[in-house]
């Protein structure tokens, strides 16, 4: 049989359909999920449903977000999961999260992730950090790697930054491409994203956070006196305690926000 064909269904590579097939990596990342009927439980790309079977035998309700139409009315017609589903045939980057808000309840997101959006889909979900709990993803492992880098690191970037600053890193576990169908050419790994209820280091205005990080890694190979040099002098980086000759990723978190909310006071 074609390897791109997989329960019927033809892996359509402009929605990254990488489907899992093995049994002991399901188990692994359902059990890290935990899922309960206590939160909202949000599976982005469910595909042929590898993850959602096994998570709908412990609970009662799943939403998922499928953009691919065929894909979501097959498991519309699901003998067994279509009562447990709520179905949003959608685009998860374009998706608001809010909508699923129950009272008392938070989010519980998880999915196997589209690789061609993953970084951009982080960046969306991250607006949503104050609804959820926790979120599990397969990823990329390079994009595990940048999410959970420290400074110093070579993958240490803007995603780390912005990561880290609303949720607590944790990766769980590594993939090898022989556990999907097709197998991706990349090796992958699950992480766990646990937001802050309060960032440790809070920022006034997320948007100075995010357009600094845009524009110190924007340049990497610039030292922060150049990348910089729009928003801040030389004398201001040295009055917030930075030296002005230093690279982006030799920052560190903490520094970033020092910066933020500097901006941020000055258009006050
Ligand atoms: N969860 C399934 C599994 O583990 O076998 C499928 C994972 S596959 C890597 C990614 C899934 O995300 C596919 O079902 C794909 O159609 C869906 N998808 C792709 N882009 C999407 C988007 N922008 N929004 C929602 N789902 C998307």
């Amino acid at each position: 049989m074609n390897s791109n064909v997989h329960q019927g269904h033809k892996a359509r590579k402009r929605f990254g359909q990488n489907f899992l097939h093995d049994d002991y990596v399901i188990d692994q990342i359902v059990d890290a999920i935990y899922p309960t009927d206590d939160f909202v439980m949000v599976e982005i790309g469910p595909g042929l449903g590898a993850l959602t079977g096994p998570v709908c035998e412990r609970i009662k309700k799943l939403n998922v977000v499928e953009l691919d139409r065929d894909l979501a009315a097959r498991l519309a017609s699901h003998p067994f999961l279509k009562d447990k589903l709520n179905i949003h045939q959608a685009d998860a980057m374009k998706f608001d999260f809010t909508q699923l808000r129950e009272p008392g309840k938070k989010l519980k997101i998880f999915g196997n992730l589209p690789y061609n959006i993953s970084t951009q889909l982080m960046f969306h979900l991250f607006e949503f950090a104050a609804d959820v709990e926790d979120m599990h993803f397969m990823l990329q492992k390079e994009v595990v790697n940048r999410l959970a880098a420290g400074p110093g690191s070579k993958t240490y970037g803007r995603l780390s930054v912005m990561a880290q600053y609303y949720c607590q890193v944790v990766p769980v576990l590594e993939v090898g491409p022989e556990a999907f169908k097709p197998a991706p050419k990349v090796d992958s790994a699950v992480v766990k994203l646990l937001p802050y209820a309060t960032p440790p280091y809070p920022v006034s205005d997320i948007a100075c956070l995010s357009r600094i990080t845009a524009d110190a890694f924007g340049k990497r190979r610039k030292t922060i006196r150049n990348s910089l040099s729009h928003l801040f002098s030389a004398d201001q980086l040295s009055e917030l305690g930075l030296d002005a000759g230093a690279r982006p990723e030799q920052l560190t978190l903490a520094q970033y926000v020092t910066l933020a909310n500097a901006l941020a006071q000055r258009k006050e």
